[in-house]
């Protein structure tokens, strides 16, 4: 296989392997910086089980929200979801399709995985992930063609 970028191999140094689940929640939380560059505050609904919970990891490898800061919280639950906030409230909630989870469950196992996960992290944000976000003060908008 061609080999991992940076990034990826970074990624997976600190999380130990490369699945789909912790290139997703990386990709989430890019996303989520790129939006909220200032103060950014996350709350997981992944609960503690992996793989579904390697998202955790993804997510405060890219956008800051990590543990040790306080500013992500892992709720209960077995969502491939994640709310991010600003200080202000501005929010952009990043929820993995339901087709896309579908075929990560289905296509789950050790042998391939770092094949599979390289392919999601190049695919197009807009394919994987459904955004909605909530400015303060105003309605309501949902942004799928989103990268
Ligand atoms: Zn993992």
């Amino acid at each position: 296989m061609e080999e991992l970028p940076l990034e990826l191999r970074i990624l997976k140094s600190f999380h130990g392997h490369l699945g789909p689940y912790v290139v997703l929640g990386y990709k989430m939380g890019r996303m989520a910086r790129e939006k909220f560059p200032e103060k950014i505050y996350a709350n997981v609904y992944t609960g503690n089980k992996p793989p579904l919970s390697c998202l955790v990891d993804g997510i405060q490898m890219s956008s800051s929200c990590t543990l040790g800061k306080g500013n992500i919280t892992v709720n209960k639950g077995s969502f491939a979801m994640a709310n991010f906030m600003d200080e202000v409230g501005n929010k952009m909630v990043v929820e993995l399709k339901k087709e896309m989870r579908e075929k990560v469950d289905r296509e789950m196992a050790k042998e391939g995985e770092e094949e599979r996960s390289l392919e999601l992290f190049l695919m197009d944000n807009s394919q994987l992930f459904d955004v909605t976000q909530t400015a303060v003060n105003r309605p309501t908008q949902t942004l799928t063609g989103r990268r």
